[in-house]
């Protein structure tokens, strides 16, 4: 089983608090029983807009921010509630990079001492002996480090500066080598490249797309952005309020989106070659407020297509190939499906 990372019912839930008292007033769900997995060496494209609860999904399957319910599976190991040591032990498998490399290096330290920090402070199984090693010998840790810089495209004098000497794109290779000094399987990158001019934008891309082939690194990529989908992933999912709202294979869901909000999302992307993206389907009102979502379908009051059912209850999950599915009325759920064709046998 090629299954790197398996995540199912996934729940986030912020109490707010109340009063003197702080007694618990309700919940904000910022994530409420989502589902994915990701295969080893591919990637999975988290979308939505901000405030829909992609960043906490990737921050609590890296157990960050600890879930409330549901399973993280990575290579069949439940992380859910994993003993800490354990846990620290594990971190080096898998590494989050951030929209703002700037604030996620420390700007006292330089290039040399960030990469070290990242690998000295694992202990961790696999790179133990190797860290060991590295840490002996001056000369491997040295030249390891000038690979590690090299293999981001940066020159081995690059280690002796520090990160405000640096551009923007710059900073970002050098949270990728930290990163990569670990030798993660999977990398969780959040908006890497949305704080970076266009140009710079297509650089860093290119170099997490040839990390990827050649690491056979997994990413999950969270993003708002459709043609970093379209480059990067194999397979998308779809977020609105705290839900995923449609999954599939990039070539699914961008060629034929089911669900009204992707068709939305996708009709706002400026790439006019694609007759489905030509109208432009223009949403009405903001993201709700998690803490408060509209009840049934979240995303009833800015759909076009609403029904007075979608008011009500939750839509359940339809299915329409083995990898591309969404959760709305418009399409008849699962269950129907399968009685249908069962009916059609008969
Ligand atoms: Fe629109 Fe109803 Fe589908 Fe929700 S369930 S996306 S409101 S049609």
């Amino acid at each position: 089983d090629s299954c790197l990372l398996s995540v199912k019912d996934l729940k986030v839930y912020f109490p707010i608090y109340k009063g003197l008292m702080r007694s618990v007033a309700g919940y904000v769900k910022a994530v409420d029983g989502v589902s994915l997995s990701i295969q080893q060496g591919k990637t999975l494209a988290l979308v939505g807009e901000s405030g829909c609860g992609k960043t906490t999904v990737g921050k609590s399957i890296l157990q960050l921010i600890p879930p409330t319910a549901g399973s993280v599976r990575y290579n069949g190991l439940e992380l859910v509630g994993l003993e800490r040591k354990r846990l620290r032990e594990m971190r080096a498998q898998f590494q989050l990079i951030f929209q703002d490399p700037y604030a996620s290096l420390n700007p006292r330290m330089r290039i040399v001492e960030i990469i070290e920090e990242g690998i000295n402070s694992l202990n961790a199984g696999d790179d133990r002996e190797e860290n060991t090693a590295a840490r002996q010998s001056g000369t491997a840790s040295a030249e390891r480090l000038d690979a590690l810089l090299k293999s981001v495209g940066l020159p081995p004098e690059a280690k002796w500066r520090y990160p405000h000497e640096f551009s923007g794109g710059q900073r970002q290779r050098i949270a990728i080598a930290r990163a990569l000094a670990v030798h993660p399987k999977l990398i969780v990158c959040d908006e890497p490249t949305s704080a970076l001019d266009v140009s710079v934008q297509a650089q860093i891309l290119n170099l997490l797309k040839q990390l990827q082939d050649s690491l056979g690194l997994a990413y999950l990529f969270i993003t708002h952005n459709i043609s970093v989908v379209e480059y990067l992933a194999d397979e998308v999912a779809v977020m609105y309020l705290g839900r995923i709202v449609e999954y599939g294979s990039v070539d699914e869901v961008l060629n034929n989106p089911r669900h009204p909000y992707t068709q939305a999302l996708l009709s706002a992307v400026p790439v006019i070659e694609l007759e489905s993206r030509r109208h432009i389907i223009h949403l009405h009102g903001d993201l709700p407020s998690p803490a408060n979502p509209p009840p049934g379908c979240h995303f009833h009051p800015r759909c076009p297509h609403v029904m007075p059912i979608c008011r009500k209850t939750y839509p359940a999950t339809s299915t329409f190939s083995s990898t591309h599915s969404a959760r709305c009325y418009l399409y008849p759920p699962e269950q129907e499906q399968e009685q249908g064709q069962k009916q059609g046998q008969k």
